[in-house]
């Protein structure tokens, strides 16, 4: 979210609210850790107990351990899912050593990473050279390898997920070979492995079709839901980039545009999407036992009027940090489908008082990767999200319900719990990934419990 504060509230209006009504208290973050035998997720839901951390220094390496290894290997990046897709009790791999850009061919656009460069190594890396990634997601803390691994995703109606760019990929087997996957010789190989969870090796590099490297504009103001839902498509169909946030118990929503931009000059406002969040944990501190009070509030304190502009590389306005950590789910609905879906998810996180977090919505073209939440399919991403330390199991009880009946596939990344006979239904190429999974790796050694529960595998 990149809106301001005095956008939302009139100056002042917080103050006097919070002279006039009791705060409560928020609960303290948790700190993220990560030692050798100790590992969490970001948002700490996510734990488990590991014999090793291994951190390899080169692709040789890693094929050493992997021939040499006796148990269960996963590989884990940024540790920023929130379903249980890292967690083992074998060995924990990461790529954090073999990260940078190794080639890039200006006249092809294109460019060979390792799979353990962050994103925002990626961008920064690729602009040195001219280039830049078509989209990118909101945040630019993801190992690549990590991103694609789940079909991690920006907005943009005619922009697909980032593992659609992606034309040759290398992995070290369970076995500890190392496999080159290319377009033209592996299709399947390739399109198997592009959204693979971790499931099929490790991925060491990752070669992508990018783009001369370029300056957006953004632009970000405040409508009415009901007007923000009517213009949505519309929005998508004019704008490289369009996304909306739904503000919960407010009646409003936050639009965010990006357009290219011809110019150079750089003008960028500082960030106050946290004060913005903190305004609207604060209403729901206050008022949220008495939602119309709640809704007739945010009425009188928000203050529509005023519009943000800013220019900037694409990099650096697409995707940025998250400081308030929250846990998260998001399903991806055929295009059609997302604006009577995001409707029903609004109804149903309404009927909780305690909600304050931004949904959010987007716009993802299709691809034709197995897992692919978008396999064939241009679809609408909706993200819902809840507050770091309170309850978060509804995301799956209440609102997994709702994506189902639109059709919803699930973000391997975020909270679902989706079965093995729901998955096949959805994704087309399901039974064809677990066979040439099984054909990788008989033994199973790079599945965890979720794995096997997600891909029907006894233990
Ligand atoms: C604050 C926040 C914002 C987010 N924003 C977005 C967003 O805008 N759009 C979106 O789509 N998602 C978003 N996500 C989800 C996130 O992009 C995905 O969950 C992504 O997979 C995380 O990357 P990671 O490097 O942390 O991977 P991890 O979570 O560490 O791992 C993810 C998967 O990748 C596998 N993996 C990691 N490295 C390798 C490797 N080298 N070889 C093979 N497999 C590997 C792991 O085994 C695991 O299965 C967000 C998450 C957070 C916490």
């Amino acid at each position: 979210m990149r809106t301001q504060r005095r956008w939302f509230l009139k100056t002042g209006a917080a103050a006097l609210a919070a002279g006039l009504l009791p705060l409560r208290i928020a609960p303290a973050q948790a700190a993220q850790a990560s030692t050798a035998t100790h590992w969490e997720n970001w948002s700490g839901i996510v734990q488990c107990k590991a014999q090793a951390l291994a951190q390899p220094a080169d692709e040789g390496a890693v094929a050493t351990l992997l021939a040499g290894a006796s148990g269960a290997v996963r590989c884990v990046g940024a540790g920023h899912s929130f379903t249980p897709l890292v967690p083992t009790d074998g060995t924990l791999l990461s790529l954090d050593r073999v990260a940078g850009l190794l080639a890039h061919d200006k006249a092809a656009l294109s460019a060979t990473l390792h799979g353990g460069t962050r994103l925002a190594q990626v961008s920064a890396q690729l602009d040195s050279a001219g280039l830049a990634l078509r989209n990118l997601p909101d945040i630019n803390i993801q190992s690549l390898a990590g991103a694609i691994s789940t079909a991690t995703h920006g907005t943009g109606a005619e922009l697909p997920a980032m593992h659609a760019d992606v034309t040759a990929l290398r992995i070290v087997t369970p076995q500890g070979e190392l496999v080159d996957y290319d377009q033209l010789r592996h299709p399947d190989q390739l399109a198997a492995a592009r959204v693979s969870l971790g499931a099929l090796g490790v991925i060491t590099r990752v070669t992508m079709n990018v783009v001369p490297a370029f300056n957006l504009r953004r632009k970000v103001w405040l409508a009415p839901v009901e007007e923000m839902l009517e213009r949505a498509p519309e929005l998508a169909r004019t704008h490289r980039h369009f996304e909306f946030y739904y503000l919960p118990f407010t009646g409003y929503a936050a639009a965010i545009t990006h357009i290219p931009f011809a110019g150079t000059e750089v003008a960028m406002p500082p960030s106050q999407d946290e004060d913005m969040l903190r305004d609207l944990r604060r209403l729901r501190d206050w008022l949220g036992s008495y939602p119309q009070l709640r809704r007739w509030s945010a009425a009188k304190l928000i203050d529509p009027s005023l519009t943000e502009h800013a220019t900037n590389r694409s990099w650096l306005l697409l995707s940025n940090t998250r400081p308030t950590r929250f846990n998260e789910t998001e399903c991806h609905v055929p295009r059609d489908a997302g604006i009577a879906c995001v409707r029903d998810v609004i109804r149903t996180l309404e009927k909780r008082n305690e909600v304050f977090f931004p949904l959010e919505f987007r716009f993802v073209k299709g691809d034709d990767a197995w897992l692919s939440p978008f396999y064939k399919r241009d679809s609408c991403s909706i993200a819902v999200h809840a507050a770091q330390g309170e309850p978060y199991a509804y995301l799956m009880s209440e609102i997994g319900p709702v994506f189902r009946k639109y059709q919803g596939r699930p973000h391997w990344g975020k909270l679902h719990n989706f079965s093995t006979a729901e998955l096949a239904a959805l994704y087309p190429r399901f039974k064809d990934f677990l066979e040439l999974r099984r054909s990788l790796d008989p033994r199973g050694r790079m599945l965890n419990p979720h794995l096997r529960t997600l891909f029907g595998v006894a233990t």
